[in-house]
């Protein structure tokens, strides 16, 4: 039996660097530490919504809600549908427990499986995993600065270089209805490809996401976003670009940037790692002023992002600053014979009390394999207990990269402790 087409395993040790559970620790905890420094707390909401909530929160006409949602019917009979972004997610419960009651900024993030049924190919997969930052009540464009340097920064941590920060103004609504119009008059339909064709009657604007080389020509000289924006769109965008870069961020405009989703307003930005295929976006977000309304919630602006945990471990192996495996443990405890057995079940014990992280196999393998053993799995030290070490109190801590040794009194744990730590 294998994994469902499009999901993976995440494992201590996998042939795949990127599936490396040490790796996502590595990731998630480098997160926790920056959402503290930038002052986001956590929101965890269901793996699964009624699908209502996607229709109307994420657009029916965008890709994930018309291609790509794992939708079932439940066995009373309610359609259901697995996330397949979370920011829908945050407004219901938002909306739901009336946080704008509690505070008049609100400041979340979350982490977790998100599920699109996408054809699986390098960098998309059908459960894959994001991270992402929502900031809920401000509408001052130094919040969309700050979402931004927020992402940048996790990635920049993380040890990413190269980073390629895009950035584009979508408007307003008058000003997107009006470019919509003038993309509708101005582009034949009958020359688009087939999914831009949907779009010129469903969401004119998704035609700029085209990938189709025949749609990016016919663009070319299309009527252009930016001619349609009104002067508060263009301070906004100014404002957010201004103060990005005395944070230490270069931003390169990208007229053509919509994002998928339909709920996007002013704001809108992707990152990407160079080398990578500028397609392949680490991270992408942007402003929302209208979602939380939509759903039902109070009328508060919102601007956000979301971050591809996959794509991020994939961006740090290329570059070659993902983290070696650490050891597994400080100790691997070897006895001798049923006294030292004994004896060294209790010292495991102990030494864990105390901090330490130790490790015993019981299999009874020779000395020589457990040894391999302990080296294999990346462990400090070996520590060998038989009769002669009961007897005579000292025993030979092996540095087991070093190879060196050393005798030790191995029932004082002071000791023994002073000599792992
Ligand atoms: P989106 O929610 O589509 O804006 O995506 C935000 C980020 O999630 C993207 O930049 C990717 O890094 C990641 N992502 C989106 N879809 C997938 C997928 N099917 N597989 C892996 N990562 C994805």
């Amino acid at each position: 039996m294998t994994s469902p087409k499009g999901t993976f395993d995440i494992l201590p040790l996998a042939n795949e660097l990127w599936q490396q559970s040490h790796l996502w620790r590595f990731f998630e905890e480098n997160v926790y530490a920056s959402t503290k420094l930038y002052g986001f707390e956590e929101i965890r909401t269901p793996i699964f919504e009624k699908t209502e909530l996607f229709l109307r929160g994420v657009g029916d006409s965008s890709d994930i809600v018309s291609k790509e949602m794992y939708t079932f019917e439940d066995k009373g009979g309610r359609s259901m549908t697995l996330r397949p972004e979370l920011t829908a997610s945050v407004m219901r419960s938002f909306a739901e427990h009336h946080l704008e009651q509690k505070g008049a900024l609100h400041k979340l993030f979350y982490m977790g499986p998100m599920f699109r049924y996408d054809r699986p190919q390098a960098g998309r997969y059908r459960q894959f995993h994001q991270m992402g930052a929502e900031i809920i009540g401000g509408k001052s464009p130094l919040h969309d600065a700050e979402i931004i340097d927020f992402a940048v920064s996790i990635l920049q941590k993380l040890g990413l270089t190269k980073l390629n920060l895009f950035i584009n103004s979508v408007g307003d609504a008058d000003s997107r209805q009006a470019f919509s119009q003038a993309l509708k008059e101005y582009l034949p339909e009958n020359q688009l490809s087939e999914d831009s064709r949907k779009r010129l009657s469903t969401n004119p604007l998704r035609i700029l996401d085209s990938k189709d080389p025949g749609d990016q020509a016919l663009l070319e000289k299309a009527p252009k976003l930016r001619d349609f924006l009104g002067s508060s769109s263009q301070d906004h965008l100014q404002i957010v670009q201004e103060q990005l870069k005395t944070w230490g961020h270069d931003t390169i405009i990208h007229p053509r940037l919509v994002r998928g989703l339909d709920y996007y307003n002013e704001t809108v930005f992707e990152v990407t790692a160079g080398g990578q295929n500028a397609q392949n976006a680490l991270c992408g977000g942007g402003r929302y002023d209208g979602l939380l309304k939509l759903l039902g919630g109070a009328d508060l602006p919102g601007v956000g992002f979301a971050m591809g945990i996959e794509r991020v471990l994939q961006a740090l192996i290329a570059q070659e600053k993902a983290p070696s495996m650490p050891g597994l443990c400080s100790l691997f405890l070897i006895s001798l014979g049923d006294a030292a057995k004994s004896l060294s079940l209790k010292l495991l014990k102990d030494l864990r009390a105390d901090g330490i992280s130790v490790v015993m196999d019981y299999s009874g393998k020779k000395i020589k394999d457990q040894l391999k053993m302990a080296s294999d799995r990346g462990c400090k030290y070996a520590l060998i207990i038989g009769d002669e070490e009961i007897s005579s109190g000292q025993a030979e801590l092996k540095n087991l990269a070093s190879r060196e040794t050393k005798k030790i009194s191995w029932q004082n744990r002071a000791i023994l402790k002073g000599d792992l730590l």
